[in-house]
């Protein structure tokens, strides 16, 4: 089953020349949803030849508009291609008003229900859950109410042992009825449960988007584990007395967070304006999380690799 995130901006609140604001695309086995939309996205969305209809289900991670400006913008785009199809937005308590308002001052009648999903927790909580993925939120610590999203892929049917199919002269038929634990009769009459048939598939993968946040122990227990971790990386550590101001993360916390979680990669994102390049930062993280890579428009990432 494939899983890899798609970069569609990963500039801070100002996008630059190459960097445009927070949005993400992550595709589960042909299944997409899209995280935070900041103004631009739908340009993105079209240079990265995503199909604009494919996305059902919306998550924004905070009402800052970097993160969702381009939310409008999206959805009338997708009213003028003549969806039909609903589409769900997870995002913090406010966002109803917010697009209720902007398109009936504009006259605007969508062709599609917009089905919201206000969050407001302080637990995790899950969002949604469908057969490629659950989607969980956790609160994170910024400025304004703001949630983390972990996606977790659904568990795989479990392998086969070896020898097995030979073995046993097995179908197609036969072997799906193991998998899925109804075991196996031989021609002989004897029934072999599926237990001692297979073996488990590996764990499901797991990713995990903090953005816009602070580093912070609370939502560690929320994304342990995780195959990739994808944080707010504002500023370098020589910036941190702005970034605590602010409530954002820097390549120091953020590489701290992924030694916490025992993430097996990070990705950081956010990046201020001010940096043309981001090795500097990359490298400071590299320093508490070898295993770190710097987020940019257009990258395509695949989970456990
Ligand atoms: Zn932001």
């Amino acid at each position: 089953m494939d899983f890899y995130i798609t970069i569609l901006g990963c500039s801070a609140a100002l996008p630059t020349a190459t960097r445009q604001c927070s949005s993400q695309v992550v595709n589960i086995d042909g299944y997409n949803l899209l995280i935070d939309c900041g103004e631009g996205t739908q340009n993105q969305i079209r240079r990265y030849r995503i199909k604009l209809q494919s996305m059902s289900d919306i998550f924004i991670s905070h009402l800052h508009g970097d993160h969702f400006f381009g939310l409008p913008g999206l959805l009338s785009s997708m009213h003028l291609c003549g969806r039909t199809e609903p589409v769900n937005i997870y995002a913090p308590k406010g966002i109803r008003k917010i697009l209720t308002h902007l398109f009936n001052a504009s006259g605007a009648k969508l062709s599609f229900e917009l089905v919201y999903h206000e969050i407001e927790t302080q637990e995790p909580i899950l969002l949604l859950e469908n057969k490629k993925c659950k989607v969980f939120t956790f609160p994170l610590v910024h400025s304004v109410p703001t949630y983390g999203f972990l996606i977790e892929e659904q568990p795989s049917l479990p392998n086969l042992k070896s020898g097995v199919r030979k073995t046993y002269n097995l179908s197609p038929a036969d072997i799906l009825k193991i998998k899925i634990g109804e075991g196996y009769t031989t021609e002989e009459g004897r029934f072999i449960p599926s237990s001692a048939l297979t073996k488990p598939a590996r764990p499901p993968k797991k990713y995990a988007y903090c953005c816009d946040t602070l580093f912070d122990e609370s939502f560690i227990p929320h994304i342990k584990d995780v195959d990739l971790l994808c944080f707010d990386c504002t500023f370098d550590s020589s910036l941190t007395y702005i970034a605590n101001d602010k409530l954002h993360g820097t390549s120091v916390s953020a590489a701290m967070a992924a030694k916490a979680a025992n993430a097996k990669q990070l990705l950081l994102t956010h990046f201020s304006a001010r940096y043309n390049d981001v090795d500097s930062l990359v490298d400071e993280a590299k320093t508490i999380f070898p295993n770190t890579l710097a987020a940019y428009d257009g990258m395509r990432i695949k989970l456990g690799l």
